[in-house]
């Protein structure tokens, strides 16, 4: 039996798809995990167990998990929180006797200066600490994080960052979910994963969205400064600037960058593309 946590989340229901999918694994043995009861109510059709379970809830998620033989814990989505909100996963699947548990860190988390790469190499460490046997997936960032930006891209020409011309490696939720379908389900998971991508430079990323829509749309590099105050003139909160500021930095020194091949070994196909995400990206927009 196969838990997944998050489930409810952009990722974490594209797993779940996969699994069954792409991969045939019986709905009846996926239990998918989430705190939003209407939002898991939404899995139900596909045949999967669902359980009501908040990540500060140690008892709900030792019941969550009874039974079950491997857990992929997404990592949850309350920057600050999250050390706790793990510690109590990690201990719960240790109590309920899960055999494996994947965890979706950071890139590069060893060494990367991102900020949000504290809590994951924390939660890494509990997890070692615990004893279980684990896979580490150190995914990239999300083309989405682009992507989804695209309708204000083309409004303004401009994408605006302070990652400089450093490559980076992002890749689609899809593709990521496809790589932690794939470990969930193999015989003898590796335990560190390095997620990646096509290796790209914002620059590139501009030309990207400029040849598929035929709107010019440029690069603009900031300092750390200017990109914080943008962010903040256009209403995005404190906390948020500090977040996204630390990841372009980290980006300009190469930290979501990935050399390895890993995704493409997991998936079984080449990463998509940057340009066929941003395909993807205008058919959404219409
Ligand atoms: P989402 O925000 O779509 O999903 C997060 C999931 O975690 C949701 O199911 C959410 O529940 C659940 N969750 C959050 N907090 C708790 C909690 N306290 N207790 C129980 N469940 C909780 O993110 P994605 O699916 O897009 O990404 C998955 C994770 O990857 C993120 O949570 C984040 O850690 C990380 N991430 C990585 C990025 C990258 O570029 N590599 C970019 C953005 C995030 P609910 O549906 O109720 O909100």
């Amino acid at each position: 039996r196969i838990a997944v946590t998050g489930a409810t989340g952009q990722l974490g229901r594209l797993v779940v798809d996969a699994l069954v999918e792409k991969h045939g694994f019986a709905a009846s043995d996926v239990v998918v995990i989430g705190r939003n009861p209407q939002k898991l109510a939404e899995l139900a059709p596909i045949g999967v167990q669902t359980h009501v379970a908040e990540y500060s809830d140690k008892e709900a998620l030792v019941a969550a998990f009874h039974g079950v033989d491997r857990l992929l814990l997404i990592s949850g989505s309350e920057v600050g929180q999250r050390i706790a909100q793990h510690t109590n996963v990690v201990e719960a699947a240790k109590e309920a006797g899960v055999g494996f548990i994947a965890y979706t860190s950071l890139a590069n988390v060893e060494n990367s200066m991102l900020s949000l790469a504290v809590e994951h190499r924390a939660t890494e460490e509990l997890i070692l600490a615990s004893g279980l046997a684990h896979t580490f997936l150190r995914n990239g960032w999300y083309t989405e994080n682009y992507t989804g930006q695209l309708a204000t891209q083309l409004e303004h020409g401009a994408i605006l960052g302070a990652t400089g011309d450093a490559k980076v490696s992002p890749a689609t939720r899809q593709d990521f979910a496809e790589a932690a379908a794939a470990v969930l389900v193999a015989k003898e998971p590796a335990e560190v994963y390095e997620l990646g991508g096509h290796a790209v430079t914002m620059p590139e990323i501009a030309a990207a969205v400029t040849d598929v829509t035929g709107t010019e749309v440029v690069y603009t590099d900031l300092s750390a400064e200017a990109y914080a105050q943008v962010l903040a003139d256009s209403g995005v909160p404190a906390p948020f600037v500090d977040v996204l500021v630390s990841s372009e930095q980290g980006a300009a020194q190469g930290d979501l960058f990935v050399a390895s091949d890993d995704l493409e070994q997991l998936i079984g196909r080449v990463p998509t593309s940057i340009h066929d995400a941003v395909r993807a990206a205008a058919a959404q927009l219409g």
